[in-house]
């Protein structure tokens, strides 16, 4: 049956790097808000433009714009048919909300809430190191997971970039409105006995091992 899940976690714990391998052993749909409206923004919509600000100042997009978004990716037929990861939603107890009546809306129910767990010296270590990829989803860091050549991606030998967001200062917010806004909702899916935490301050191997246990995948 396919499973749904949501990963939680502050900017840096990994989520997207562990959306990736996830997705490549059991294609689950994948629902990255960041992704969808970094899309947004390389297609110039009117949407992008408005996130964009926001974005750069390490600051929450609006609540409904990012859920018109996910409820839109909901009603594809293969959430149905593979299940689905949020992944960087929600992020407010008002996401949180709308989710609940879009999930309900569609007789759709999750399996786990997956928390990465890091501290906060690793993400900050491990933010303003990360370098994405300019033609497939790989994600590196210069620090931990360096690409074979520098600058080129191993999968595609696509141009490795950093993050306009990943700065110093940039980073610093993105932590505290986690703090603030986020981290409120792990009690919230720990009430509904849902919550599963994973140590993800180990090399990504290791933390797709933790996290496979968790949810008991093979
Ligand atoms: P990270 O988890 O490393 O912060 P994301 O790619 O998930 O990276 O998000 C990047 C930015 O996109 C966030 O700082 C925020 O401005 C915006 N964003 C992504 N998801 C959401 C969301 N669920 N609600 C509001 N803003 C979001
Ligand atoms: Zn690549």
């Amino acid at each position: 049956m396919a499973k749904n899940y949501i990963f939680i976690g502050a900017p840096g714990a990994g989520k997207g790097t562990m959306a990736e391998l996830m997705i490549a052993a059991y294609k689950p749909v994948h629902v990255s808000t960041g992704d969808l409206l970094r899309a947004e923004i390389k297609a110039g919509s009117t949407l992008g433009t408005e996130a964009k600000s926001f974005m750069d100042a390490g600051k929450l997009v609006p609540d409904e714009v990012v859920a018109g978004m996910v409820a839109a990716k909901l009603d594809t037929a293969a959430v149905r048919e593979q299940g689905f990861l949020l992944d960087g939603y929600p992020r407010t107890v008002r996401q949180a909300e709308l989710l609940d009546e879009a999930l309900t809306q569609r007789s759709l129910k999750l399996d786990a809430v997956v928390l990465l767990e890091v501290s906060r010296d690793l993400i900050l270590k491990r933010l303003t190191a990360r370098r994405l990829c300019r033609g497939c989803p790989a994600i590196y860091n210069v620090l931990f997971n360096r690409p074979k050549v520098e600058g080129r991606c191993d999968t595609c030998g696509g141009e490795l970039y950093q993050r306009s967001d990943d700065t110093t200062e940039t980073a610093l917010n993105r932590l505290s409105v986690y703090a603030a806004q986020t981290s409120p909702l792990i009690a919230r899916y720990e009430k509904q006995g849902v919550l599963v935490k994973v140590d993800a301050e180990g090399p990504k191997a290791e933390n797709f091992v933790n996290l496979r246990h968790a949810l008991n995948l093979k």
